[in-house]
């Protein structure tokens, strides 16, 4: 019992807290199914002997999986189509809670579609939730969001003056990094919420939130401290401020007089637009 605590406890410690079935699945009996039914393109040419069975598997074979899947491209697709049909931030989210198109909307406890004042000069824009941020429904509550509610006040900002939003409004299971295709999923929603907040400045928090509304390729280390541009689908440009995510301060808080550094410009910026 203790033992099984324990391993409960390091799982939790590791981010591991998502069980996705009641039920373990055999995947390896699955894909060797496949295999059988379905020999790869790339397998070696047959036998003359093998033949005759190959052509016996070549016959229809029963469906593995029983869920209809919808291609990607549809998924981007139909991504794209809602969100641009949202007319206000409330429409968007009502948009984003009914989309069935990302998988990581299946493993997440609740929507996390963002904080602060959506009619701020000024947007920051993290990566994804965290544990915290996914049973709330409200983005950077954790510890991350502790230090960067301490970085706002440094620079005379708290979240009655700023709007926060995530790149990917869901979880993904155990904090693992979104992979390529659900932040492009995902991109069209977080693309219009910018367009919609209408902000002056923006402030990428990380390097794959400076990745998504840049297009840089760069790390974050190099791409830190530089002003970028957001482009936004109807052409309008929002310098962008990359910097390092709060969750690396807290790993590295040496750093942490580089993100100061960018926070003040951001602070310049920001009084001279407003003053
Ligand atoms: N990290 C992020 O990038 N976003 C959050 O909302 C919380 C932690």
């Amino acid at each position: 019992m203790t033992n099984l605590r324990e391993l409960l406890h390091f799982y939790d410690e590791a981010g591991v807290d998502t069980p996705l079935e009641d039920a373990p699945v055999d995947r390896f009996s699955q894909i060797e199914a496949k295999r059988v039914v379905a020999p790869a393109a790339h397998a070696s040419r047959p036998s003359q002997q093998q033949r005759p069975e190959r052509a016996a598997a070549s016959q229809p074979a029963p469906p593995i999986l029983s869920k209809a899947s919808v291609p990607d491209d549809a998924k981007v697709a139909m991504a794209r189509q809602l969100a641009s049909s949202a007319a206000t931030l409330e429409e968007l989210r009502e948009q984003l809670a009914a989309f069935d198109g990302c998988n990581l909307k299946f493993t997440a406890k609740n929507l996390v579609f963002a904080d602060g004042n959506p009619t701020a000069s000024i947007m920051f824009v993290g990566e994804a939730p965290g544990r915290e941020e996914d049973l709330e429904g409200v983005p950077f509550i954790g510890r991350s969001g502790q230090l960067l509610d301490r970085m706002f006040a440094a620079i005379g900002l708290d979240r009655t003056g700023v709007y926060i939003a995530n790149t990917i409004p869901w979880r993904p299971p155990g904090n693992r990094t979104p992979t390529p295709l659900e932040t492009e999923i995902c991109r069209p929603f977080f693309e219009r919420q910018i367009e919609l907040a209408n902000p002056k400045l923006l402030v990428a928090l990380g390097g794959p939130a400076a990745k998504a509304l840049t297009n840089a390729t760069e790390g974050i280390l190099r791409l830190r401290g530089n002003w970028k541009t957001h482009m936004t689908a109807s052409g309008i440009q929002i310098p962008v401020m990359p910097t390092l995510h709060p969750a690396y301060l807290l790993r590295n808080p040496a750093q942490k007089r580089f993100a100061w550094r960018d926070f003040v410009s951001v602070k310049m910026r920001l009084r001279a637009l407003t003053d």
